[in-house]
C-alpha cells in the first residue's frame, strides 16, 4: 500500500517532468482515516494527475487536500482543455476504475469540467 505522502513525491516529479506547475494545500499526513481508505485515495490521485498530464494540456495542477470529521475530500484540478463530451467516465479504464474503488470503501467521485477539470474524491474517515 502506498501513502499519500509518499505517493505525492512521485506525481511531484511526474508533474515537474511535463512542465505543469503543482499547488499543494493541505496536510497529506491524514490523521482520521483508514490505510485502506487512503490507499484507496492515493491511486485515485495517481490516476487523476496521470490524466492531467495525457489529456488536460494544462500549465497547472492543484491538488487540495480537505479533512473533516467524517470524510477526507480530495480534489485535484487543472487549467486545461476540460472533459469533451458527457460520457467521459466510459471512455478509459482509469476513471470507471477509481469509480469501482470508491465505491468499494463507500466513497465518491464527482467529475466538474468548465474551464479545466476538477476531480472531487471523498473518502470516510474513522469516526468514533
Ligand atoms: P486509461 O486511464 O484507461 O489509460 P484514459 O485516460 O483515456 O485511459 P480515463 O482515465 O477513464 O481513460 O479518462 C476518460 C477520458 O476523460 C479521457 O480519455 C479524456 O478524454 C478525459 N479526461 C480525463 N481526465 C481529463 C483531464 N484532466 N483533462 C481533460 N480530459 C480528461
Ligand atoms: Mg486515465
Amino acid at each position: 500500500g502506498m501513502r499519500l505522502e509518499d505517493e505525492l513525491l512521485r506525481i511531484r516529479q511526474i508533474l515537474k517532468a511535463a512542465h505543469i506547475e503543482l499547488t499543494l494545500e493541505g496536510d497529506p499526513k491524514l490523521k482520521h482515516t483508514s490505510l485502506m481508505n487512503e490507499n484507496v485515495l492515493s491511486m485515485c490521485m495517481k490516476e487523476a494527475v496521470t490524466n492531467v498530464v495525457k489529456h488536460s494540456g494544462a500549465t497547472a495542477c492543484s491538488i487540495i487536500i480537505e479533512p473533516s470529521r467524517k470524510e477526507l475530500t480530495l480534489r485535484i484540478q487543472d487549467n486545461g482543455t476540460g472533459v469533451m463530451g458527457e460520457n467521459a467516465v466510459f471512455r478509459g479504464h482509469g476513471l470507471q476504475g477509481i469509480k469501482e474503488r470508491l465505491e468499494f470503501v463507500n466513497g465518491c467521485m464527482e467529475l466538474h469540467s468548465d474551464e479545466g477539470t476538477t476531480l472531487v474524491i471523498k473518502v470516510p474517515n474513522i469516526t468514533e
